[in-house]
């Protein structure tokens, strides 16, 4: 996408990519803050084996949907994501937390199986609005779906199944958002 000129975009991928220039921009000035990894030997042999174990669960994926494996398409695809979780472990090694923001049902999958918490698009929606309710549940619900129905998709078993997942549970007195 990042190689189309803007022009031929399609207005949703020019939408995107707007959204992707900000975030470049926060990296740049220092906004957001990345850490990289240290380049040593131990980090790089967890980089390949968490590499290897995304690499796995996407072949599996392709063999059951019948989608021709491509290593050299599948390789760089889940180089983003390995260099995430290596980064929430190390962050829970130093005593600190971590969640990782994913929408990929493997890599949550791996990230949860090194003890890692993620949290998909929806949970992150939902936490946003949670404090303030003047976007109803019903609008947020209808946004999760635009957002990822053709881009970044949430795993079948993985998406909310109803707005209900967008409300807050604050009327009953008890909701692990807003707390
Ligand atoms: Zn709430």
């Amino acid at each position: 996408m990042a190689r189309i000129p803007n022009a031929r975009r399609t207005p949703d991928n020019r939408l995107r990519c707007l959204a992707a220039e900000q975030v470049v921009r926060a990296l740049d000035d220092g906004r957001i803050q990345a850490h990289p990894l240290p380049p040593s030997a131990e980090t790089l042999a967890l980089l390949d084996v968490i590499l290897r174990k995304l690499e796995m669960i996407d072949a599996r994926q392709g063999e059951r949907t019948g989608r021709a494996p491509n290593p050299f398409r599948s390789a760089p695809k889940h180089t983003g994501e390995a260099h995430s979780i290596v980064s929430a472990l190390r962050t829970l090694e130093h005593g600190k937390t971590a969640v990782l923001l994913t929408n990929d049902g493997g890599a949550s999958l791996v990230a949860h199986n090194h003890g890692i918490t993620s949290r998909h698009v929806g949970h992150l929606l939902a936490e946003l609005a949670c404090p303030n309710q003047a976007i109803g549940a019903d609008e947020l619900f209808a946004q999760f779906d635009t957002v990822t129905r053709n881009f970044a998709t949430v795993p079948a078993d993985a998406r909310p199944s109803s707005s209900d997942f967008f409300k807050c549970s604050m009327l009953n007195g008890d909701c692990p958002q807003c707390t």
